[in-house]
């Protein structure tokens, strides 16, 4: 049959897992690299790969199904998912979680006029974090949710100890707080202050001559980055900080601590406490984001081959558009 011709735009990280990703799934072919860089400096890491100029986006509506944006949601997604919604079936992974209903707004209205379906705010988190808390609270309506993020890179942070006047590079590390972790698996709903949820770590490369404690107490008591929690700096080499921390991995929980039975008590007294858990550990922060695009991609051409348009979130989408094989498969397979 027909393969599902995508489209990527904006090619960064994300970019380059799309373009991964699309060569994993049989049913998907991938049109082009669009980019606002002039397409002769960019160099696709499949070498087959074509990079297209972002001004010849209007001229190829008729050529891809599915375009996946990969730009970044500070200052890219705000801008072009409007607009590229007004074109093409679209999905995003637009992370600033306050934002999210103005971006939805934003995004729905061309889409719905261009009849095009728009998926956004996908990926982990938010993604299939936000799918995990809606199945926790929906299904014990009685109880607590609990976000952990890591062990990952925090790229805020990290960019903020690199501020910091004699530090010549640096990595920041988010820790879920091993405790906090324990005590919610163990039923006892925990009340968890910003300083027991997580931990920092630092790996800081001096410059010459700098003062390490100086820079020790500059970072853990900088505000809103790490006087809330505690934070240990390691001072490493140049050559250790290449060689040992050159990835971006990711991760962390989504855990909810409920009870049934006969309202919060059963019968005999004692609660039904109940506890869900979904944890990623992820080698590749980036590379799976864009697994979760793609697959979401192929659910946003069935809703658009079904007449259903607008924007969309992961909770609007049912989760067999996702896979793809059709759902007398499913059943068979996986129900
Ligand atoms: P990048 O900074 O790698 O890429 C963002 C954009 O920058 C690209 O689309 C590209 O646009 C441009 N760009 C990339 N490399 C260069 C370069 N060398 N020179 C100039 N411009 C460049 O960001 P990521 O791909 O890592 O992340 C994108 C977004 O994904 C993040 O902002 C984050 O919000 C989101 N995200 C969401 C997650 C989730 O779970 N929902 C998880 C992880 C990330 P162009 O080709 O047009 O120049």
């Amino acid at each position: 049959g027909n393969k599902i011709r995508i489209g990527i735009a904006g090619y960064g990280n994300l970019g380059r897992g799309v373009e991964a990703s699309v060569a994993q799934n049989p049913d998907m072919e991938l049109v082009g690299v669009f980019t606002r860089r002039d397409p002769a400096t960019v160099s696709p890491a499949q070498p087959e790969t074509q990079v297209f100029a972002w001004d010849t986006l209007a001229a190829r509506t008729g050529d891809v199904d599915v375009m996946i944006l990969c730009g970044g949601s500070a200052s890219d997604l705000p801008q072009q998912s409007p607009e590229l919604a007004g074109l093409f079936n679209i999905v995003d992974s637009f992370d600033t979680h306050a934002n999210v209903p103005a971006h939805f707004a934003a995004v729905d209205a061309p889409a719905l006029e261009t009849k095009h379906t728009a998926v956004i705010s996908t990926g982990w988190d938010p993604g299939m974090f936000s799918l995990n808390r809606l199945f926790g609270e929906a299904i014990l309506p009685q109880g607590k949710t609990y976000t952990f993020w890591g062990r990952g890179v925090s790229q805020g942070h990290s960019d903020a100890i690199r501020r910091v006047p004699g530090v010549a590079a640096g990595v920041q590390y988010t820790l879920p707080a091993q405790p906090a972790i324990e005590a919610v698996r163990n039923g006892e709903q925990p009340e968890l202050s910003t300083r027991e949820k997580h931990t920092r770590e630092c790996y800081v490369v001096l410059e010459e001559g700098a003062d390490a404690a100086a820079v020790r107490e500059t970072i853990v008591s900088m505000p809103n980055y790490f006087a809330d929690y505690d934070t240990t700096v390691h001072f490493i080499s140049a050559e250790e900080l290449a060689e040992q921390h050159n990835s971006m991995p990711h991760g962390g929980f989504v855990m909810r601590s409920g009870d049934t039975g006969h309202g919060a008590v059963a019968q005999d007294g004692t609660a039904h406490r109940q506890v869900i858990e979904y944890g990623l550990t992820l080698a590749d922060n980036p590379s799976f984001t864009a697994s979760v695009l793609v697959a979401y991609a192929r659910a946003a051409y069935r809703l658009a081959q079904a007449g259903n348009f607008g924007a969309k979130t992961v909770f609007d989408i049912a989760p067999g558009l996702l896979d793809i094989r059709f759902a007398g498969e499913l059943r068979r397979e996986l129900l």
